[in-house]
């Protein structure tokens, strides 16, 4: 239908006679002109119709916004004066010669250029409308590339495309399932997958050395912050390859992205044991362009006479812990107290400061509503540990370890963004040397990456102290958010065991839910190893969007809904009896 796309005219084709086909995106008139801002996925075209050719301007007269139209005409300079810098097409416009209304339009539920002052589930239930806003069509444009790019990336080093199913047994990754019931197998339930991980093994298992796959991903998960009900991953697994050889390549393929589509180069990504993320900066995902850090205090204070330290101090799981921001003294009674509110969403039962502003006066130099309990050498040696100066503003956290570390790594980041204290644009980073398991509140263990994962020691080893053992796990982190996660696996079916009876799997449960993973270990499983990247969040920092949802074609909402279609529906009561299904209804009261 069309000769050009309305976003591609430029001088260049002046006096040519050209066809576009697109939408009104505006209509002008001009005291007998009338102007159409003719947009598609490539732009905005300038066309002007005069009233000489009677029948199109009438009909240019006729149409709304919205309205998808195709307009034959000659493109020509505009007049001096109203060309438009801007804009791609701004130094022409299309003398409209023929009209042709393709479609009508009805009102639009908002206009595309007030987006924001309707609410995003205004957004989210015309998607289709939200969709035609440049801005989100140049997102979801730039992840098409970016799964383009990957793909070379991957393809360019022997990876193969392979599917896996998404009708299948559950895959333990950390969430809920969503569950399918079996029609030809009633009271049987398929899970959707958590992620293609025990697939991908098999396929190691058999041979395929490399695999890859752009794959969905299901969790039932309460949807916390920014998380989606099904995301995408980049899933890889590889044979033969150790830990570094996957990260490098990895690393590479990341590092190759942001070269190609963004001009940037990540530089080489330092490594981080996750004990020292966790020590340093509260968090297995620091956020590397904030040079603010932690610094453990509990050696000073357990003897202090001033219980909400001694005590923390004095417990083995306890930890007292300072941030020092330098400058900080600056921040007014309000603004800590804001911040006290912040910590107080992960646990922290207040906020104790001490701003500095005389280290050389112990006595008068300090300002704090808690320095009066810290002796003189405590208060000096404090200011040492941290290296403070005059001006900063120490913050502390004195509780269990993981409260500490929660609400502490949540304030350096806040801090980070309230005072702009950002020392570049990217930071990215490899944590590695996580513990293979962490303890759960009824005092057993549950894995921290997945019950798959290699351990770096002996099942011996691991049996006789798995709160000790190190896994060969490997988060990429950019930004302070985690890109992606990978291991080594278990490729023995003695280790695999081990776990499964950590995790408190009975060796009829480990046949019944994993028999065949533990088979093919027994087949001449390869030593293997991979990781998964998440493509929606991956996307969302390369293009500076604040919410993954910006990035999704049809996300759902926070609460797993999709406002657009509806769903989750209710089903006919055939459909259900087909299951052999009832549904009990949720007491209402
Ligand atoms: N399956 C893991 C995940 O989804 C990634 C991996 O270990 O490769 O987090």
């Amino acid at each position: 239908m069309r000769s050009h796309y309305c976003g591609e005219l430029t001088a260049k084709n002046i006096s040519e006679i050209v066809t576009l086909c697109g939408w009104v995106h505006r209509r002008r008139d001009h005291g007998g002109v009338i102007f159409l801002d003719l947009r598609d996925r490539e732009g905005i075209t300038q066309v002007v119709f005069d009233p000489d050719r009677a029948e199109s301007f009438a009909l240019a007269d006729s149409v709304r916004n919205e309205y998808v139209v195709k307009v034959t005409g000659l493109v020509r300079a505009r007049p001096e004066g109203t060309t438009n810098a801007n804009m791609t097409t701004g130094e022409i416009e299309l003398l409209g010669h023929e009209l042709e209304i393709l479609n009508k339009s009805a009102t639009p539920p908002f206009q595309l250029d007030e987006h924001q002052s309707v609410g995003e589930d205004v957004r989210l239930k015309n998607r289709f409308v939200d969709l035609r806003r440049p801005e989100i069509q140049q997102k979801l444009r730039f992840r098409s590339k970016v799964t383009s790019v990957l793909r070379r990336y991957l393809d360019e080093n022997g990876f193969l495309d392979i599917e896996t199913p998404i009708l299948t047994r559950a895959t333990p990754e950390g969430a809920r399932d969503y569950l399918v019931p079996s029609r030809t197998h009633q009271g049987s339930f398929f899970a959707l997958p958590q992620s293609p991980q025990l697939f991908k093994q098999l396929l190691m298992v058999s041979g395929f050395d490399r695999y890859y796959q752009i794959a969905k991903c299901f969790r039932d998960e309460d949807l916390r912050a920014d998380r989606q009900p099904e995301f995408t991953q980049i899933d890889l697994e590889t044979s033969f390859l150790g830990q570094e050889d996957i990260m490098s390549l990895t690393e590479g393929m990341i590092s190759n992205l942001f070269k190609e589509l963004k001009g940037v180069d990540l530089g080489e990504f330092p490594r981080m044991p996750f004990s020292e993320a966790m020590e340093k900066y509260g968090s297995d995902k620091p956020d590397l362009r904030i040079p603010l850090t932690i610094e453990t205090v509990s050696d000073l204070m357990t003897e202090v006479d001033f219980k909400v330290f001694s005590g923390p101090a004095a417990d083995p799981k306890g930890r007292v812990a300072a941030l020092k921001v330098p400058g900080g003294n600056a921040l007014t009674r309000k603004q800590i107290d804001e911040y006290t509110k912040f910590v107080g969403i992960y646990g922290a039962k207040g906020l104790a400061y001490i701003k500095v502003n005389d280290k050389s006066d112990l006595e008068e130099g300090l300002q704090s509503p808690i320095v009066k309990f810290l002796p003189t050498e405590v208060r000096q040696a404090l200011l040492d540990r941290v290296a403070a100066e005059d001006g900063d503003l120490i913050f502390f956290g004195a509780d269990k370890a993981s409260i500490v570390n929660e609400a502490l790594g949540a304030l350096r980041c806040k801090l980070g963004a309230d005072l702009d204290l950002y020392t570049c644009e990217w930071a990215p980073l490899w944590v590695v040397d996580f513990p293979m398991f962490e303890e759960t509140p009824d005092g057993g263990v549950t894995a921290i990456h997945h019950p798959f994962t290699a351990p770096s020691c002996s099942p011996e080893e691991l049996q006789a102290k798995p709160l000790e053992a190190l896994s060969q796990a490997y988060d990429m982190v950019l930004n302070g958010t985690e890109l992606g996660g990978g291991s080594i696996r278990i490729h023995q079916a003695e280790m695999q065991q081990t776990v499964f009876g950590l995790l408190n799997i009975s060796p009829e449960e480990q046949r019944e839910k994993f028999g065949f993973l533990l088979d093919a270990l027994k087949f001449g499983a390869p030593p293997h190893g991979g990781l998964a990247f998440g493509l929606d969040r991956l996307v969302m920092l390369m293009t500076g969007s604040s919410s993954i949802r910006d990035v999704i074609a049809f996300p759902k909402t926070q609460s797993a809904t999709c406002l657009l279609t509806q769903a989750p529906g209710e089903v006919s009561e055939k459909q259900l009896k087909e299951l052999s299904i009832r549904v009990r209804k949720p007491v209402t009261e």
